[in-house]
């Protein structure tokens, strides 16, 4: 059997060429995702923004510094984590991914995610929630510990809002920042649940039909 190190680097191969959507056609480079394959967790954005188009890599324009900025607070740097997206290219303008170019890229970080085995997904904005909880709401739902799917796994999904949202709201900042802090309590918790001391947080279990069905 491949090794986890092989199956990422084929994947990020695939993606690199990869022509499911008319996304590839504007974009200058695609951006599979990066960080430590041995992480217990993966941030998990929308699409790349204009500098992840020219540089093939995720969140390093203002989001990513803000995400940095988080990751710092709570002893981590970006090399510690895997960061990827649920889109691979660039939509043009910046604009919402459409529902048949999410359709197309699913795959791939379904099959990242299940190669990685992180113990927490941070999900980062809307979109990123709802590919593993469609009826997530990103208001009601952020900052909430939810057992969610992606391919034929389940993953524990922390939902928080997007760095970039919280760029634009003084708000939005503070529960951003709120939110990521409780990040190392969650990872403990489910640490010790996974070393069978003591239980987790009891997961929030959305209805199957409220799951993407990855079939890959
Ligand atoms: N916003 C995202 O959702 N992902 C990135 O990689 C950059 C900005």
């Amino acid at each position: 059997m491949p090794d986890k190190k092989a199956i990422i680097t084929q994947i990020e191969s695939n993606v690199r060429v990869c022509k499911k959507c008319e996304l590839c056609l504007g974009t200058r480079n695609a951006v599979p995702g990066e960080g430590n394959i041995d992480t217990k967790i993966a941030f998990v954005g929308e699409a790349p923004g204009e500098t992840e188009d020219l540089t093939g890599r995720p969140f390093v324009g203002r989001a990513g510094k803000l995400l940095e900025k988080g990751l710092e607070k709570i002893g981590y740097n970006r090399a510690d984590v895997w960061i990827g997206n649920i889109i691979k290219h660039r939509p043009p303008e910046n604009r919402d991914p459409l529902p048949d170019e999410i359709a197309a890229c699913e795959g791939y970080l379904a099959m990242q995610l299940e190669a990685i085995a992180p113990l927490l997904v941070v999900t980062l904005g809307r979109f990123s929630m709802n590919y593993f909880f469609v009826d997530g709401k990103i208001s009601r739902d952020h900052g909430r510990f939810i057992k969610a799917g992606a391919g034929s796994k389940k993953f524990n999904i922390f939902p928080m809002y997007h760095p970039a949202a919280a760029l634009r709201n003084p708000t939005v900042m503070d529960e951003f920042m709120k939110d990521f802090i409780q990040i190392p309590k969650i990872l403990d918790q489910l640490k010790n649940a996974t070393s069978g001391s003591v239980s987790a947080q009891t997961p929030i279990e959305p209805e199957d039909k409220n799951q993407l069905g990855l079939g890959l």
